[in-house]
This record gives C-alpha cells, sequence and structure tokens, in this order.
C-alpha cells in the first residue's frame, strides 16, 4: 500500500480495520466524516432559532413597558434595534421563555447576549464565547 496507511487483519487474514498517519488521515477526515453521516459531529451545531418561543412571549407579555427588539454586544460593540428585522442577522435568538429571559448569540464574536425582563427594568448580561468543547475535541489527535 503506502506509508500513509497500514491494513490491520485478525489471524485469519480477515481486514479487521486499517491505521493511518496522522497526515493521512487529515487529509481524508472530512470525506470519512461525510461517508460515515458524521459530518456535523465536527462542524459546530446550529439550532434554529426558537421563534414560537419569542412570540409567545410576546403574546403574552405582561411588562409594563412595550416589547423591546434592541439587542447589543459588549463584547465587540455590535449592535442593533430590532433584531428579527435583520437580514443576515447580527444576533441569533438563541432561547427565549415566558419569564422573559431572552438568549441571543452575537454573529460577529459569538457572545452570548441574555437579556432579563423585569416588572421595572431590562438587564442585560454579555458573556464572551468560549469554544472550550471545540478545544478539547481537537487535543486528542
Ligand atoms: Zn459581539
Amino acid at each position: 500500500m503506502s506509508d500513509h496507511i497500514n491494513e490491520l487483519f485478525d489471524e485469519d487474514g480477515n481486514l479487521i480495520g486499517a491505521l493511518l498517519t496522522a497526515e493521512a488521515w487529515t487529509a481524508v477526515k472530512p470525506v470519512v466524516l461525510a461517508k460515515l453521516g458524521l459530518a456535523e459531529v465536527a462542524r459546530p451545531e446550529v439550532m434554529p432559532e426558537p421563534t414560537d418561543d419569542w412570540e409567545t412571549l410576546k403574546e403574552y407579555w405582561d411588562f409594563p413597558y412595550p416589547v423591546d427588539t434592541d439587542v447589543a454586544c459588549e463584547h465587540c460593540g455590535n449592535a442593533t434595534d430590532d433584531w428579527a428585522a435583520d437580514d443576515p442577522r447580527k444576533f441569533r435568538l438563541t432561547a427565549a421563555n415566558l419569564a422573559g429571559l431572552v438568549s441571543f448569540q452575537c454573529q460577529n464574536c459569538q457572545a452570548k447576549v441574555v437579556k432579563k425582563h423585569f416588572k421595572d427594568t431590562i438587564t442585560t448580561e454579555c458573556t464572551p464565547f468560549r469554544d472550550d468543547k471545540v478545544r478539547s475535541k481537537e487535543g486528542r489527535y
């Protein structure tokens, strides 16, 4: 074969697997993952926006102020007056619930922006993006 591929056989001569060099594996990994239907695992998961939850929150809005649609990222300065009107999105909705907790992901720097709606005020928390998950995956080879 080649220095890059070592086929492994059991004592009866049946092929049981193959060993690839790091170089060979890096070259064929995307193809192998795609063939096995595992390609999504290699990419960060993109969840659809839970717009139904947002619609429900608006429907049952019982705060003494109008529905707010502005989002701002303290981390990179990205900002919008109406996140839902942006195309493409500056901020993606990641969660909304009836308690008034609405989360977004900044599409510029991936920071998480959480808006908490209280009776008399709205607070915003901005958490910079950490790709711990991706890094630990890459650390394995
Ligand atoms: Zn940002």
